[in-house]
């Protein structure tokens, strides 16, 4: 006896640029009026009922069961795929060297120190790192993870357009601002809870260099590069963009003279204390929301130091945020040489037409030239 085939549902938006599968299938559940844990039970059935599927928490954002991806994909027409990249998942191996939090220090040094941007190579030092993935908030991984850990934020002026999803990248302390519409980055709670609370929609502009930052992070995820001085691959402006809070973070004597000089411009530029005030030293990921923001807020001012060459950047990488240089170019092919006269005829008549007198010179020596040359050397001189 065949199988009846899946339905596809009848409405199914396609999800947009950037979308995290969490804020998609709250879309889809939103079309039907219905919450997104009735459309799961709906899409995954027999499996859902037995719990076999995770749906709490961060794991439909971060690594869901393919069985979750197909049955979507079924019922809506979207590639396992496209839903795939929709998740933290599908981010690795580019943009995220993996998602084991057990990998050790290992991991942190591979994908935060193996390269720097501020500070010369191999100066950060060692620090012990266990359980961490990188852009993941600390231990958000384990089952011991407080869920006020994982805040999913939205961006106020996005939400005021019915339909408009949450970015992916909203999701983990990445991007400060929206790319389209320069407001900054506000927990989700915050702004859909105002029109129940009848507050006003907290609204926070953000800085050019915040915009700047996160431009180059949204083009990263949408088009998998980056235009700085040259055009980069994701992976390398997402490694970069995580090796900059990392060096904002380290505890650098006043001593080191032009590195603490740096640091100290630049936080007096972004209006926070020096490494944000920690007192001892932490993964960005591990640190409060509020002290991430402020830390990228640190980074998005010094690259803007950076491209002006107010500071200078020292690392392996500061070739991409340095002042961009004129391009050289071309001097263009050397022009030709003059041709040469012929000795000939044709040649010889040429020459005539300025002077008759060097005609008979240049025929010299050749009676049958001077012989063809003569007429218009007597049309010459008779012309004089
Ligand atoms: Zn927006």
């Amino acid at each position: 006896m065949r199988a009846e085939p899946v339905r596809r549902w009848p409405l199914h938006p396609p999800p947009q640029p950037g979308e995290a599968l969490s804020s998609w299938i709250d879309r889809l559940a939103a079309c039907y009026n219905i919450t997104a844990a009735l459309l799961l039970a709906d899409a995954l059935g027999p499996a859902h009922e037995r719990g076999k599927i995770r749906l709490e928490g961060p794991d439909l954002d971060v690594d869901p069961q393919v069985e979750l991806l197909g049955a979507f994909a079924e019922r809506t027409g979207v590639s396992v795929a496209d839903l795939h990249v929709m998740t933290f998942a599908g981010w690795v191996p580019c943009l995220l060297d993996s998602l084991g939090p057990f990998d050790g220090p290992e991991a942190f040094r591979t994908y935060v120190r193996q390269d720097s941007v501020l500070l010369p190579p191999r100066q950060a030092g060692r620090h012990r790192t266990e359980d961490w993935c990188a852009w993941l908030p600390g231990r958000s991984l384990t089952p011991q993870v407080p869920r006020k850990a994982w805040r999913r934020r939205m961006y106020p002026e996005c939400a005021r357009e019915s339909g408009r999803g949450v970015s992916l990248a909203a999701v983990l302390p990445l991007m400060l601002s929206c790319p389209d519409h320069g407001c900054r980055l506000e927990v989700e709670h915050e702004v859909t809870g105002t029109p129940r609370w009848n507050k006003p929609m907290p609204y926070r502009s953000a800085t050019p260099a915040m915009v700047a930052i996160d431009r180059c992070t949204w083009q990263a995820l949408t088009a998998g590069k980056v235009t700085l001085a040259i055009t980069v691959h994701a992976g390398v402006w997402f490694r970069l963009v995580r090796s900059l809070p990392d060096e904002l973070s380290l505890a650098i004597p006043t001593s080191a003279g032009a590195r603490a000089l740096m640091m100290e411009r630049i936080w007096r530029e972004a209006d926070h204390q020096r490494r944000t005030g920690l007192k001892v030293w932490r993964p960005y990921e591990y640190l409060r929301s509020e002290v991430q923001e402020a830390m990228l807020e640190g980074a998005a001012v010094a690259l803007q130091l950076a491209a002006t060459g107010e500071i200078t950047a020292r690392g392996s990488l500061s070739h991409l945020v340095g002042p961009q240089r004129h391009p050289p170019v071309y001097d263009g092919d050397p022009p030709p040489p003059p041709p040469r006269p012929r000795r000939g005829v044709g040649c010889g008549h040429h020459v005539l037409r300025r002077s008759g007198a060097e005609a008979v010179r240049l025929a010299s020596g050749s009676p049958g030239r001077l012989h063809r040359v003569l007429p218009d050397a007597r049309g010459l001189r008779r012309n004089r």
